[in-house]
């Protein structure tokens, strides 16, 4: 049985696919007890979760000779002057371990620009936390601050990382279902899901992969329910740059009574389109960012120096930058939108990250999402993420989502091969 078991896994895992079925690991835990994976119970957390969805489309990409509009990165290199600067750091140095809650001049910069950009009041000294890109300021912060049986209330669609590393330190997963077209948060679904031990909430925001950013009055919703309940909200705003059509980002850290329960995550790879530099940052009250600062020493202790001072110089770029990098990506979502339309795609709005949704079933294809992807790398050689992978409860099923941070060849080749696509169904 055993053995069974291990080759059917290994099947899966040499055709790739297999990966993308959402095993439900509560289910997987109690399987764990008697059927160990290889010679060692390992932890059955990891040992049993899927690769995550963006490398195995990534993987059937490459493998296909796949146009990539699946994981979210740019097809271009990023800003010459962050690059050079960090290029001119590694020379000159210092490349040895820089300070364990970052540089000085990247925490003051960071303050300063959300000074700048989002009206925040903050002290560097001690309330800014450089960490190695956003997923190890989330791993921190859920370390800080869950016990074990405390709850966190994650709203689906959620990235991927976060139940994971809740569940990890004993934290348990609540699941708000959040669906389409409007992505809506409501009081009612955050009631339904709290308890006596409701912690945090992990809130994200522009939503991936919903292309959402929250209205005013969502905001105030959630801030009232934090407040009612004293849950601490962590706030996973890397795309906060990312918001088209004149919107502003406001941080959930701005609201009435919010500065002293929120923990505000950024990530240089996405302000700067430098998405495999890792370099984040955690804001937060003195007394969390401590703590926080405690769970980074034995994650990775510091993000190298270079890179750090790279981007401590970037975010002291001129507002051009980032409105020149908003309206980029805003011209490309119009392109991918236009030519998508034309061929019969009927798509959700794109209002915040480089994400644009295809509503199937009103595009007319008779799939769901993971046939869809799966068809479309293979006989149409264009790669999308299913967003059921973003689900654990109840997936919606209905909407692929692409990425289109590409050069204007790349998505017209996309669309060609979506439209290619769209026939097989
Ligand atoms: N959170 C969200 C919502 C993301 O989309 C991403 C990556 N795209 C991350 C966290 C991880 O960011 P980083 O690459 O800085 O670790
Ligand atoms: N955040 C990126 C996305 O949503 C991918 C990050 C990753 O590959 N882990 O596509």
């Amino acid at each position: 049985m055993r053995g069974a078991a291990l080759a059917a896994r290994s099947a899966g895992l040499a055709d790739g696919w297999i990966e993308l079925d959402r095993v439900k690991p509560m289910a997987l835990m109690e399987a764990h007890s008697c059927s160990p994976v290889g010679i060692w119970p390992l932890n059955p957390l990891f040992a049993n979760l899927p690769t995550t969805v963006f490398t195995v489309m990534s993987g059937l990409a490459a493998e296909h000779g796949a146009i990539n509009l699946g994981q979210g990165f740019p097809d271009d290199e990023g800003p010459q002057d962050v690059r050079r600067a960090a290029a001119e750091a590694v020379m000159a140095g210092p490349n040895q371990y820089p300070p364990m809650q970052g540089l000085p001049v990247l925490r003051e910069a960071v303050a300063e620009h959300y000074r700048r950009f989002q009206g925040l009041d903050l002290d560097w000294k001690t309330q800014v936390l450089v960490t190695s890109g956003a997923t190890e300021a989330l791993a921190a912060a859920i370390m800080a601050l869950l016990a074990p049986g405390d709850e966190a209330v994650l709203l689906e669609p959620a990235y991927d990382s976060y139940a994971p590393q809740a569940r990890v330190v004993g934290g348990v997963p609540r699941f708000v279902r959040l669906e389409p077209p409007d992505w809506k948060i409501t009081r009612e679904a955050l009631e339904k899901v709290t308890t006596s031990k409701t912690k945090i909430v992990l809130f994200n925001n522009p939503l991936n992969p919903a292309a959402r950013v929250y209205s005013a009055e969502e905001l105030r919703v959630l801030a009232d329910w934090c407040t009612a309940h004293d849950v601490i909200a962590v706030c996973d705003e890397v795309w906060e740059h990312v918001v088209f059509d004149n919107r502003a980002h406001v941080p959930l850290y701005a609201l009435p009574g919010m500065a002293e329960r929120c923990v505000k995550i950024g990530s240089a790879g996405k302000i700067f389109s430098l998405t495999g530099w890792k370099v984040g940052w955690v804001c937060a009250p003195p007394a969390l960012a401590a703590v926080i600062g405690k769970a980074h020493q034995f994650l990775t202790f510091t993000t190298p120096p270079n890179l750090q001072s790279a981007v401590a110089y970037g975010l002291g770029k001129d507002d051009a930058y980032f409105e020149a990098m908003r309206a980029g990506y805003a011209r490309s979502r119009d392109r991918l939108t236009a030519g998508l339309r034309a061929e019969g795609f009927a798509l959700l709005p794109s209002e915040g990250a480089y994400f644009l949704d295809i509503d199937l079933p009103a595009s007319g294809i008779a799939a769901d999402d993971e046939t869809f992807c799966r068809r479309a790398v293979v006989e149409a050689g264009v790669a999308a993420i299913p967003v059921s992978a973003f689900y654990e409860t109840d997936p919606v099923r209905t909407v692929a989502r692409l990425c289109f941070a590409k050069k204007d060849e790349t998505i017209d080749a996309g669309i060609e091969r979506l439209a290619k696509a769209r026939r097989l169904f």
